[in-house]
């Protein structure tokens, strides 16, 4: 027997499946994980395909080193294929996301070395002063924020050289452990009685489950927040788990709300197994054996949940499907929501998205299921518009006074700024220079508290200067506010032990640390939790009555097609936080667009109108879903060649059925100039094609003089 197998690289220019032959009695399927002799070296591969016999000369094929556990099953290896033609990448690449957690770097259930932080190891990486490296404190950082990992996942000498300073802990394990639960808000082990919308909506869905019907574009589950529907999708999982079927569940962030996990395992027990980044690879790793072999039957996790190891799939659910963090940024740049679909098809299983602010594309394609109001009936927040043009401060009066009231009266509060740090940038009021990071054309943000300025693309920092590096003025000024800036103030202006200031953004460090602050949150009485986006994301706080969101037209002057229903689900998703607590609800807007479109729907909670709206401007425009986007971005180390590997392919995708935009020039980023070319097409397939062909014949060539071409099908 032959096998072919595809080595798991990532250079692009190596290409499979290679023959090799089976000795007999070696146990290999298509799917299996494999050792292979690959050139000088050897190499982990995973079989495609087996053969009766190969086209090359059977001497000159040698036999597999070993076959590994943790394969994955035919379905996934035919899955991978099609993502790497639609994402323009590669088999390989796509495979590795798909493999047992830290099986392709040789970890797995065998023992691994663990790194972790010492309490030496925390202060160091606390102090902005502390002698490390960029490449050290980057070790540190991601020890921080992953807590115990596999050495290999990162860095072996490196952490090493940290643990010889007494930074890092290094041991070998080989337990299996079981990630902790966080019991986290009541949840019921059995159904509450659904509403009659929860009802119908379900009852489609079990139909739907046994009708296996091809073809269907699948259910969007439009419900306004605190519809129940968390409580529809339990009960499709139970639908599926009863037909003998498994189910995938993907939601966007467990670490920030764990409630909607725990709401799945109070129901099912240990069927649910739990995939997430805070977990440690063997906890990741040992979970997906559990699916592997099994044992359980549903998969809770992010967007990479999506590849989990099961057998006849009956269900897959996509909670929040308007969240942006469905989208990978790595090559292959899958959208978990488009290969949910795929996945879905090919087992026959029934797809379900659901959000309060759909995505228009979603509305346009699937069949739509409503629930129209919250389950305890109570009214949507009043939203109002405050006009912030020819104020200089960062607060409107009105927002002050509303936190006042909500002091007195002893309520909780949300405020959202999407903009972390002290002030956005630091300029010289002698010469006018301003601070910038000296890898990415972006000015360098305040962190007061910590003492630094740091840049938010690559993580560049620096001591917060005393004095200007040019003029040597002492004079520096800080303009803009972030979330911490508006945390002082408040604090400064209404804090005290009965009115708690909480901060929640990716500067308050680990996930876990957030987790903890939410749950503090959650616990006190009274308060105001500060943060960006992430507090607008599905928490359900019982008693939250007051909202503002500062500079709520920021996300609309991205140069963005998705700016305006970014900012509708923004507003809309952070009222829906609001008005489950005895206090009557506000939801305040501070705008410098008090007549931008998305804003005044957004006021009048009119989900059906925008859409409508929205899906009108984009036809007009061209714009998805009425045709596909796909954005070349080539990268050098300086603009010429950048800009000429950008025309090279421009030329390669001369007779294209589609609108080629570009070569453009994008900001400098991390010490690397960069070119874009963005594709406008109708026939999407075809598209796709040509835009792979044309990057694989330039992308060798220009990575030889240092170029890199990445591709992103569906950006976001
Ligand atoms: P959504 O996901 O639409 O925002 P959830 O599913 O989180 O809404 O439901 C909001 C709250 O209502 C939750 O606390 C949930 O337990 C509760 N709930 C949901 N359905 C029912 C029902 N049929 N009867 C009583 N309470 C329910
Ligand atoms: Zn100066
Ligand atoms: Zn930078």
């Amino acid at each position: 027997m032959i096998a072919r197998v595809e080595p798991l690289t990532r250079t692009r220019a190596v290409r499979g499946p290679f023959d090799y032959r089976l000795a007999p009695g070696q146990d290999v399927e298509v799917g299996s994980l494999l050792r292979v002799p690959f050139g000088a070296r050897s190499s982990l591969g995973v079989v495609v395909e087996l053969a009766e016999r190969s086209e090359l000369d059977p001497d000159r094929l040698v036999e597999p080193e070993a076959v590994l556990g943790a394969g994955v099953g035919a379905d996934l290896v035919a899955l991978a294929g099609w993502m790497a033609r639609e994402y323009c990448s590669t088999p390989s690449r796509s495979l590795q996301l798909m493999l047992a957690p830290g099986a392709s770097v040789g970890t797995g259930a065998r023992l691994a070395l663990v790194a972790e932080l010492t309490a030496a190891g925390r202060t160091a990486l606390a102090d902005p002063g502390a002698r490390l490296n960029d490449r050290q404190r980057g070790l540190l950082d991601a020890l921080g924020r992953r807590g115990a990992t596999a050495a290999a996942e990162l860095d072996t000498p490196g952490l090493r050289r940290l643990e010889s300073r007494g930074l890092v802990a290094i041991d070998r394990r080989a337990r299996p452990r079981r990630p902790v639960r966080h019991e986290v808000g009541s949840a019921s082990v059995t159904a509450p009685p659904l509403t009659q919308e929860q009802s119908a909506a379900l009852e489609r869905l079990i139909t739907a489950l046994s009708a296996r019907p091809a073809g269907h574009p699948g259910f969007l589950l439009q419900g306004v927040t605190g519809s129940g529907k968390t409580e529809v999708y339990l009960g499709a999982v139970e639908a599926a788990l009863s037909a003998g079927r498994t189910a995938i569940v993907l939601v966007p962030e467990i670490a920030l709300t764990p409630q909607v996990l725990w709401r799945f395992q109070a129901r099912f027990g240990d069927v649910v197994a739990v995939q997430h980044s805070a977990l440690s690879v063997g906890e990741r790793h040992d979970e997906w054996m559990r699916l592997r072999s099994g044992e359980a039957r549903v998969c809770v996790g992010p967007r990479s949940a999506v590849f989990a190891p099961l057998d006849d799939i009956g269900l897959i659910v996509v909670d929040e499907e308007h969240e942006s963090s469905y989208k990978h940024e790595g090559d292959p740049r899958y959208d978990a929501r488009t290969v949910a679909r795929e996945r879905a098809e090919r087992h026959g299983a029934v797809l379900v998205f659901g959000s309060a602010t759909p995505r228009p594309e979603s509305v346009l394609a699937m069949e739509r299921l409503r629930l129209t109001h919250r389950v305890d009936r109570r009214p949507m927040p009043a939203v109002e518009v405050l006009d912030m043009r020819d104020r200089h401060q960062p607060l409107h009066p009105e927002t002050r006074m509303a936190l006042a009231d909500l002091r007195r009266a002893g309520g909780k509060a949300i405020l959202l700024l999407n903009r972390r740090g002290w002030s956005n940038f630091l300029s010289c009021r002698a010469c006018g220079r301003v601070w910038l990071c000296p890898n990415c054309d972006v000015a360098l943000v305040l962190h007061r508290h910590g003492h630094f300025i740091a840049c938010h693309h690559c993580g560049h920092r620096e001591r917060t200067p005393d004095r200007c590096g040019a003029c040597g003025s002492v004079s520096v000024a800080r303009h803009g506010a972030g979330t911490e800036r508006i945390a002082d103030e408040l604090r400064e202006a209404l804090g005290e032990e009965r009115f708690p200031i909480f901060r929640l953004d990716a500067d308050s460090s680990s996930l876990p640390e957030r987790a903890r602050t939410l749950q503090a949150f959650q616990a006190a009485p009274a308060g105001v939790l500060v943060g960006t986006q992430m507090v607008a994301k599905g928490h359900d706080f019982p008693d939250v009555s007051g909202a503002a969101v500062l500079d709520a037209d920021q996300t609309l002057r991205f140069p963005d097609f998705r700016a305006e229903e970014r900012t509708f689900a923004l507003i809309t998703q952070l009222a829906g936080r609001t008005g489950r607590g005895a206090l009557a609800s506000r939801v305040l807007v501070q705008t410098l667009a008090p007549d931008a479109r998305p804003i005044s729907f957004a006021t009048r909670h009119d989900s059906d109108g925008f859409i409508v709206d929205e899906l009108e401007r984009r036809r007009a425009l061209s714009y998805p879903p009425y045709a596909s986007l796909i954005r070349i971005v080539c990268s050098a180390p300086d603009e010429a060649l950048a800009r000429e590997t950008a025309a090279a392919i421009h030329v390669e995708l001369a007779g294209i059925d589609a609108t080629v935009l570009g070569p453009a020039p994008l900001f400098r980023l991390r010490g690397r100039a960069r070119s874009q070319l963005v594709i406008k097409a109708q026939a999407r397939q075809s598209a796709i094609d040509t835009v792979g062909r044309a990057v694989d014949r330039v992308a060798p060539g220009a990575a030889r003089r240092g170029a890199a071409v990445s591709v992103d099908v569906d950006p976001q």
